[in-house]
């Protein structure tokens, strides 16, 4: 694949570079931004344990219409402030186009999520605007249909793509939502210069198993990793049983430092 790609990203901390050749790179936070006063005190969090990046869903896609729905526009502005506050740079995700302009007004980085790999008009949207996209895996998806979903981004005109596995459909839900496809991280280094990310909290679904999988992934080479973290994850409106609370997240960030890859 020639020369490794860095995503270099501008936040309100400093610049952080993501790739291969760079540190290990933490985004961490709630899947949903629920109110103020949760947002900021994550982001605070987070940032004390060594984050560089804050995420939250403001459009949520659920699989249920009557689940929550994320807060829209009003939920961008809280991130807006918890950037601000933090000093954090900001991922979150856009689910159609004609939200795009608004969510780059405020995010560092823009989410494609699974459920919109392959979403081609809002992937050639997100390619004609300048700020990065994070690309997660279809949760279905193949290797080469998620590559050929990133080139519609770049071929757009947009080269600042990071692709984020995770977890695929698996046919044991009993013990783990989805399978962490680990094996992504060394098949994705031979095949694209792209940096990859891993979500082990997607890809487990469970916050028990969320220290192993992050952990594995830096051993197989991740240049970054999210984790969901939420204040009370008991009382989270969406995905509460995945995520850490800040007391773990702190607990895990200084495994994760030993590991190799310097944070
Ligand atoms: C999320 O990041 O909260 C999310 C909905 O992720 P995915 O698209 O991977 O399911
Ligand atoms: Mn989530």
């Amino acid at each position: 694949h020639g020369e490794a790609s860095t995503v270099t990203v501008t936040t309100p901390g400093g610049s952080v570079a993501i790739g291969e050749h760079q540190s290990l790179v933490v985004v961490a936070g709630p899947c949903s931004v629920e109110n103020e006063a949760m947002i900021i005190e994550t982001a605070q969090r987070v940032k004390a344990a060594g984050a560089h990046f804050l995420r939250g869903g403001a459009y949520k896609p659920r699989t249920s219409p009557y689940a929550f729905q994320g807060h829209g526009e009003s939920a961008l502005e809280l991130l807006a402030a918890a950037r601000q506050a933090s000093g954090l740079g900001i991922i979150t995700e856009v689910m159609d186009t004609a939200d795009v302009e608004k969510v780059a007004a405020i995010a560092d980085v823009l989410q494609v999520g699974a459920r919109n790999m392959q979403n081609f008009a809002l992937l050639k949207k997100v390619g004609a605007q300048d700020k990065p996209v994070l690309l997660k895996r279809g949760m279905s998806a193949t290797i080469e249909e998620w590559l050929m979903a990133a080139e519609y981004v770049l071929a757009a005109g947009n080269p600042n793509v990071i692709l984020c596995e995770r977890g695929i459909r698996t046919f044991d839900r009993q013990y783990a939502r989805n399978t962490l496809d680990l094996s992504a991280i060394p098949v994705l280094r031979s095949l694209t210069h792209l940096p990859i990310m891993i979500d082990p909290s997607h890809g487990t679904g469970r916050a028990e198993y969320v220290p192993a999988m992050a952990m594995a992934a830096i051993a197989a080479g991740t240049d970054a990793l999210m984790i969901e973290v939420h204040p009370h994850p008991a009382k989270a409106l969406s995905d509460g049983p995945q995520s850490l609370s800040p007391q773990q997240f702190d607990q895990l960030m200084p495994q994760l430092a030993v590991l190799g890859k310097a944070m």
